[in-house]
């Protein structure tokens, strides 16, 4: 029986390091170079796995080296492919990122083939939707495999967490199905209208997000945490005093968390104590998936 179910982009990431960014029409030579999983959901995927979630994850990769690589990662992090979707239309996703001595960086993202992920192929999966308690979405897909997604879990009765990263405009009938919603100060702001700097912007966007029909909004807040408010509570949880060396991939962290906490019945001012704690463990390391905490890694923190 899985345990959460996500569905989103996986993409591999290929990251060169260089003394200095290229300008446009400028060849520079790198230092370093690692390709990587990652991808939204990819990186939730494996945040929530490695916790110990049973994962189904619903994405499309390319029949390609970096679709090979993707399978080989699945099961290394034990996540099951069952509706891994492999098409010869597009390639597998990739993120091109130069990263220079300040730690400044450049990305163009082509999402390729979990770009092109449809509502038809997600209701294809719909068996699974009967099984898992938990739903996590991001917005690196379309918007109609996401809205069908939605769709389907709150038939079943499922909780669904989305983390509306990249923003973009939703609609409130795919906010009034959404149990947690998750943005950071960013896309809080975007969503809202309201610059999120401290607890007090932090209510304000909450009860606009509320008003949409969102049942809790829950604002990340990088190094200092993060704030929580539905109709019956509101409260922060602190940040994690830890030394911070590649803050990439931290909102994953914490929503994989998240959703694997949500799913064993934890009591939400519980869950999302922990998932502020593996985010943090998260970011003492470098890399997206590979960065990821295990359940031991919370208990020492
Ligand atoms: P990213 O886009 O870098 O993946 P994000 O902007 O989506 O991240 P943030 O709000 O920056 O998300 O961070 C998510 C969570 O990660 C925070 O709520 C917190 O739990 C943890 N976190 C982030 N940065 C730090 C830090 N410097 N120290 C401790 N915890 C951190």
């Amino acid at each position: 029986m899985p345990d959460v179910l996500i569905v989103g982009s996986y993409i591999t990431d290929l990251t060169a390091r260089t003394a200095a960014l290229p300008k446009p029409g400028e060849t520079v030579i790198g230092t370093d170079f690692q390709t990587g999983p990652g991808g939204k959901g990819g990186n939730q995927a494996a945040a929530a796995a490695r916790l110990g979630s049973e994962v189904v994850f619903v994405t499309k990769i390319g029949r390609d080296a970096f679709g090979e690589q993707a399978k080989h990662h699945f099961m290394k992090e034990g996540i099951a492919d069952t509706y891994i979707i492999e098409t010869e239309e597009a390639p597998t996703g990739t993120a091109l990122i130069a990263v220079d001595d300040k730690g400044e960086n450049m990305i163009v993202v082509t999402p390729g083939a979990c770009g092109h992920l449809s509502a038809g192929e997600v209701e294809q999966a719909e068996k699974v939707f009967e099984e898992a308690p938990v739903l996590l979405l991001q917005l690196e897909t379309g918007m109609g495999a996401v809205e069908k997604a939605a769709e389907l879990a709150f038939r079943k009765g499922a909780e669904i967490i989305l983390n509306p990263a990249p923003y973009r405009e939703l609609p409130d009938r795919l906010l009034q199905k959404v149990t947690y919603l998750t943005p950071n100060e960013t896309e809080a702001e975007e969503m809202t209208g309201v610059a999120v700097t401290d607890k007090d912007s932090a209510e304000k966007a909450a009860a606009i997000l509320l008003s949409r029909g969102v049942s809790t909004v829950i604002i990340t807040l990088g190094r200092k945490g993060c704030f929580v408010m539905n109709n019956y509570e509101k409260f922060t949880v602190s940040g994690e005093p830890v030394k911070a060396v590649d803050t990439t991939g931290a909102g994953d962290a914490f929503n994989g968390a998240l959703a694997h906490f949500i799913s064993t019945g934890m009591e939400l001012h519980e869950a999302c104590l922990l998932a502020n704690r593996a985010a943090a463990v998260s970011v003492t390391r470098t890399g997206t998936a590979p960065a990821m905490a295990r359940l031991e890694e919370l208990k020492r923190l």
